[in-house]
């Protein structure tokens, strides 16, 4: 079936349920505004939707996650991937969607790569070139990044001695190549907690790919991770992730279908198989695990097959990957339920506001760095609560041309509320909306980890 058709089909459901129409007016979301006038202009005018008229509308979502049904956003990214294969990508999409290509060009030569971006001539020439829109600010490149810092420290390397937490950190291109001063801080805040993290080699999580529709750069990342950290899991290791964005495609984006994997239903079958002997000692109220593992490994899951996405990849060592990985606050905060988070804390005095990303949100863990912060004392933290907040950046879609205003358009409901509540310091844990924050409002931005780390070290000098 045609790109056009399938995707007309699964917009017709917008169309007969019609809520976004009144839901997501333009300053949250701009592809529905668009979507409802091209239905219109059919029923009123005649106006047939164009192929091009649907190539531009999937341009129009930069997936945030805050309209309700998943499955148009899946429509939609299927659809965006499908015409990008039909045209090929333009060549500065190539350049601003690797971010770690990027990082460790700059990073080889920090000094030189941040005097020609800023200044005023030469940085506009690189911006044309790049396809980056002149009114973005480009982010100044570190002296090191963490990569270099990580080998210095010896976390490069698994610890010697066996830990009582195995830790392996996916530390996100944004962090390593941009803001190392972050996963500084997860390293320095989990050594706090005795535990010794341990950096293992990694890509990019596949995201900037994914959603400019590059499939086959998605693929290499993700096979890259998948492949590396599906040793670790299986050596004990948990996955932690500071950034929220890289956590959502660890633990939910590679997952689709990962069920129906044959190799993962042969894992479960192998599992029930060497259950069985110990089946009938069992009292019948704790077989109900089997019984779904049972059910998992029985005729109906066979009727489906892993055909989505990622199904080139392994299932089993996806679904080991995603049962293994959590949120940096996640993780921190079932810590402090398990009473092993180091509460000495000191004060740090101020007000702040939190904003919980689109991609936090996604990985419905509710807030926990709330609670964390709620045990630093001192500081007062409000919290941005409710869905329709973005901060349009999207990753790199808020530097592109043809985006930029977009972004900029989407966000101005969360720069409205920030500004409302006029923080002395903003706190959040993605860093596309950092460097967004750090665009269009006065207030200097952290990490929540950042706060913490702070804190720990205030409480030392005390
Ligand atoms: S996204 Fe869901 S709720 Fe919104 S119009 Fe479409 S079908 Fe309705
Ligand atoms: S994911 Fe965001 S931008 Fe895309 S349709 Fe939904 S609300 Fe709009």
């Amino acid at each position: 079936m045609e790109t056009e058709d399938k995707l007309m089909i699964a917009l017709q459901a917008c169309r007969e349920c019609d809520i976004c129409r009144t839901l997501m007016d333009d300053s949250a979301c701009l592809f529905f505004n668009e979507l409802y006038r091209l239905f219109d202009n059919e029923d009123d005018k005649g106006e047939k939707i164009t192929s091009d008229a649907l190539q531009n509308l999937v341009e129009l979502c930069n997936f945030c996650a805050i309209c309700p049904c998943p499955n148009i956003r899946a429509a939609l990214l299927e659809a965006k991937t499908e015409f990008k294969e039909r045209v090929g990508l333009d060549y500065r999409i190539r350049i601003l969607e690797d971010v770690e290509r990027m990082g460790k060009l700059c990073g080889m030569v920090p000094g030189a790569s941040n005097f020609f971006l800023q200044n005023k001539t030469t940085g506009n020439w690189i911006k044309k070139f790049a396809g980056i829109h002149e009114a973005c600010k480009i982010p100044e490149f570190p002296k090191h990044h963490f990569q270099t810092w990580a080998k210095s420290q010896n976390i490069d390397k698994k610890p010697a001695k066996q830990p009582k937490h195995k830790v392996a950190y996916f530390a996100g291109c944004n962090g390593i190549y941009i803001f190392p001063e972050i996963p500084k801080a997860v390293v320095e805040v989990f050594k706090r907690n005795g535990i010794e993290l341990f950096f293992p080699e990694q890509r990019c999580c596949g995201m900037p790919f994914l959603l400019e529709g590059d499939r086959q750069r998605t693929l290499e990342c993700v096979q890259f991770n998948v492949g590396q950290l599906a040793e670790l899991v299986k050596e004990g290791f948990d996955i932690v992730c500071s950034c929220p964005t890289c956590g959502y495609v660890l633990k939910h984006v590679i997952r689709e279908g990962a069920v129906y994997a044959e190799d993962y239903q042969a894992a479960i079958q192998k599992d029930l198989e060497e259950k069985k002997e110990r089946l009938l000692s069992i009292p019948p109220v704790g077989r109900s695990d089997l019984w779904m593992r049972q059910f998992a490994s029985g005729s109906s899951y066979k009727l489906f097959k892993d055909d989505r996405y990622f199904s080139s990849i392994s299932g089993l060592k996806r679904m080991r990957v995603s049962e293994h990985t959590y949120d940096l606050g996640e993780f921190l905060k079932n810590l402090h339920a398990e009473e092993m988070l180091n509460t000495a804390l000191g004060p740090i005095h101020g007000n702040a506001v939190y904003y919980p990303p689109c991609h936090l949100r996604e990985q419905d863990i509710g807030e926990p760095y709330v609670d964390l912060l709620g045990l630093v004392p001192g500081i007062s933290v409000s919290l941005i609560s409710g869905d329709f907040h973005c901060c349009g950046n999207a990753g790199i879609m808020g530097f592109k041309v043809e985006f930029h205003r977009n972004a900029v358009k989407m966000g101005s409901r969360l720069k409205a509320t920030i500004k409302q509540m006029a923080p002395e310091q903003l706190l959040t844990d993605c860093l596309s909306c950092r460097m967004q924050f750090n665009q269009t409002l006065p207030y200097p931005v952290y990490h929540p980890i950042e706060i913490l780390k702070t804190s720990y070290s205030a409480h030392e000098k005390n």
